[in-house]
């Protein structure tokens, strides 16, 4: 397949799938003067990138038809499934990169899928925000086959540079992303309980907000501690420990409480952390929770 492999030197790519991602995607595919065609359920969604330079075509098979490279960036895999299997027969032979987000499981049954359909597949997982693909602070890290990553690694900078890739298992790129999404749902879904627990207490989310910066920049050195303690299996606690946490978050129930705020997140906390003192951990620091909530070892 060379014809439609690239283009004065830059790979044809097609994106599949313009909401705010897939549109910023191949905004830095056209702006790294790739051949760019894209394609949408809305077709509308592609007016703005065909201005800047890209071709649209009617059906997913005929955008896939046009390129060597095929990157999808859609709600789910299950809606990459519904776009993709009227176009299997264009798609083999070819490179598949699925930026959507979704479970390991779901990523590895879409390179079964693709296995099965004699198509090359590349997955991927879109760590920062949609307007920072193409410049330095963009991240995506890459899981799959490796031949694909090593021979469209040129194209991929283009998204991120560095791109990363994490081997060979199509699973691994999702596993990470679903870790880092747990922190960053809870993580915000402490914040948003702070401002409300502070509200009720007649403290602004203004007032607050200094000093809930001032927690953030407690965690970075937290994040090496409990990794380094994890990766060593070894939890002693120098600083704090699992019995103080303990008590530290009864006094946020507490408080709570008293404005009827629901404190239903802050009582799964409790449990694991209760479990873990009952079990003899109380003295240890909190990364013990880590190896007490993993359902096997991890290492
Ligand atoms: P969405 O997650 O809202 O996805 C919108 C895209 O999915 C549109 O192209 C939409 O088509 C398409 N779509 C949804 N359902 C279907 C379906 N059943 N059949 C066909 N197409 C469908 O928007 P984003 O672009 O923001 O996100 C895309 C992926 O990127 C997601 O997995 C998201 O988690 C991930 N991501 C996004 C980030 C961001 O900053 N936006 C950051 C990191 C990751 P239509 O326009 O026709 O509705």
């Amino acid at each position: 397949m060379t014809d439609d492999a690239t283009t004065g030197g830059r790979e044809n790519v097609t994106v599949l799938g313009l909401g705010p991602m897939g549109q910023a995607l191949a905004g830095a595919f056209l702006d790294g003067g790739h051949p760019t065609t894209v394609w949408n359920r809305t077709a509308a969604k592609a007016d703005v990138l065909v201005d800047r330079g890209a071709a649209t075509t009617r059906t997913p098979a005929e955008a896939v038809a046009r390129s060597r490279l095929v990157v999808i960036c859609v709600l789910d895999d299950a809606a990459v499934r519904s776009i993709l299997d009227p176009a299997v027969g264009a798609l083999r032979g070819r490179m598949l990169v699925n930026l959507t987000a979704d479970s390991p499981t779901r990523a590895r049954e879409m390179a079964a899928w693709a296995e099965h359909n004699g198509i090359d597949y590349l997955d991927g997982a879109i760590l920062t925000p949609a307007p920072t693909m193409g410049g330095p602070d963009a991240v995506v890290l890459y899981s799959g086959r490796r031949a694909v990553f090593e021979a469209q690694l040129p194209t991929l900078s283009v998204l991120s540079d560095p791109a990363v890739y994490l081997g060979d298992d199509p699973g691994r790129a999702a596993a990470h992303e679903v870790a880092l999404l747990d922190l960053f749902w809870t993580s915000m879904t402490a914040l948003v309980h702070a401002f409300a627990l502070a509200s009720a207490e007649g403290v602004t989310a203004g007032e607050l907000a200094p000093f809930a910066k001032g927690i953030a920049t407690l965690l970075p050195p937290i994040i090496d501690d409990t990794a380094a303690n994890l990766d060593r299996g070894e939890h002693t606690a120098d600083v704090s420990n699992v019995r103080s946490a303990a008590a530290g978050i009864e006094h946020v129930i507490d408080a709570a409480d008293v404005h009827g705020i629901d404190t239903s997140v802050l009582r799964a906390a409790r449990s694991i952390v209760r479990g873990a003192v009952e079990d003899g951990h109380g003295d240890d620091d909190l990364s013990r929770l880590g190896d007490l909530l993993a359902p096997v070892p991890a290492r």
